[in-house]
């Protein structure tokens, strides 16, 4: 069985195919600058990388191109489009009304395109990627795997913000979640690691990259998690604020100093660490900064970071009356070791050790909790890709 996955953005188009036989990566690359002048296509299979410039207009173009390396007689992978199984979308907001994953029917493109303004810089990019290969190889299943999904079963009283309740049914505030398939692959892969069925586990989940969120895992599902609406709240990010005070909000547009651009620009690319410490939103530079030249600020971005996520593993193991592991995953979770030191320390009284030198790992599957922790504490490198294939896998495969 080969599976292609397929992440849409604006002007960018990630694929990757894989075999399910083995949950090998066939193949895998990005189409970039589409729409521009010099469209640029580069992929690698077979340990080797390979790059050309092309025009792609738009997305269909460069999904067209994908398809041509995919079947491309000297470093291609497959000979024939039938040797594709089904295509896996990743797409990001499925609103109240997609629950699991689907194989997209006619109606499920009327459906998607009233999910557009839920998250209007990804939905319509992802619903294009999903029209052009139905338009380019139209005997081929498409599968949509959404961001929010794995937290769509959340109860209530974790979705709903104590706002008026006319807000929910007009416009659809809630709290939806997002890094869904990243959540449920690691959890699902953290109570395989630790012996206990998934469905009778509690897992808290430490997505930390970019953008980052906290889950907690029960029975199975997201019974919290700690992105919302929108993708700017919870623990501070690159560039994301992270819960604040939002009265701070009105009281600076009455200022009359901001726009509502300027406040939106301010909490999702002025924030997080960028803002806080003025040097980078990469946790690298904000490290360096911080430890070889004592840069307060820096030091103070860190320090944030830390404090907001051991309030979020306080609170889920609170929310689910303890954890059998905590996770960490993404750029940040997989390989800053002294983040995950940092968030640790301190929580005996929670059940929480880790062994500092089985911790000081980068980008590795293992487990640091110390001898008697209660809790198990892993790093598990994240594979949305894989995670999106197995889903795409199971919705086709006896059709
Ligand atoms: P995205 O959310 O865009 O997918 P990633 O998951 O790749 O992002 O995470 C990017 C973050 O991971 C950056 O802040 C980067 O500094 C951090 N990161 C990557 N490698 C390390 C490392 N060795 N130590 C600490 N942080 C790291």
């Amino acid at each position: 069985m080969k599976i292609l996955v397929l992440n849409s953005g604006s002007s960018s188009i990630k694929f990757q195919m894989l075999d399910m036989a083995t949950k090998e990566t066939l193949i895998k690359g990005l189409v970039e600058r589409i729409g521009l002048e010099e469209s640029l296509i580069s992929w690698k299979s077979g340990g080797e990388k390979y790059k050309k410039t092309m025009h792609f207009p738009g997305h269909k173009e460069g999904l067209a191109a994908v398809l041509d390396i995919l079947k491309d007689r000297d470093h291609g992978v497959i000979s024939d489009f039938n040797e594709i199984d089904a295509v896996g979308h990743r797409y990001v907001h499925g609103g109240e009304i997609y629950k699991d994953s689907a194989v997209v029917t006619e109606e499920d493109i009327a459906a998607l395109e009233g999910l557009n303004h839920l998250a209007p810089l990804h939905n319509p990019h992802n619903l294009v990627g999903v029209r052009a290969m139905l338009e380019l190889i139209p005997r081929v299943p498409n599968v949509i795997v959404f961001d929010t999904s794995f937290h769509s079963r959340m109860p209530e009283k974790a979705y709903m913000f104590a706002l008026p309740y006319e807000l929910y049914e007009k416009y659809g505030i809630r709290r939806y979640g997002f890094h869904g398939t990243s959540h449920h692959y690691v959890a699902l892969e953290a109570a395989s690691m630790i012996n206990k069925p998934f469905e009778k586990s509690k897992i808290i989940t430490c997505h930390m990259g970019n953008g980052t969120s906290f889950s907690a895992v029960q029975n199975g599902h997201s019974v919290d998690t700690s992105l919302g609406f929108s993708t700017m709240c919870g623990i501070p990010m690159g560039t994301r604020a992270g819960d604040f005070d939002p009265g701070i909000l009105t009281h600076l547009l009455n200022t009359g100093d901001f726009t509502s651009d300027d406040l939106h620009d301010l909490i999702y690319k002025k924030s997080g660490m960028l803002g806080v410490s003025g040097i980078s939103s990469d946790m690298r530079d904000i490290e360096q900064k911080a430890w070889n030249e004592k840069d307060k600020r820096a030091q103070l971005a860190l320090d944030l970071v830390h404090y907001h996520a051991k309030k979020y593993i306080g609170a889920y193991l609170s929310v689910m009356n303890g954890a059998d592991a905590l996770v960490f995953t993404a750029g940040i979770g997989e390989n800053g070791w002294e983040t995950r030191e940092e968030i640790c320390s301190d929580m005996e009284f929670l059940g929480i050790q880790i062994d500092r030198e089985k911790n000081k790992v980068r980008g590795k599957r293992v487990d640091i909790s110390a001898p008697g922790s209660r809790v198990k504490v892993l790093v598990i490198p994240t594979n949305e890709e894989l995670m999106i294939a197995e889903e795409t896998l199971s919705l086709t495969q006896n059709r």
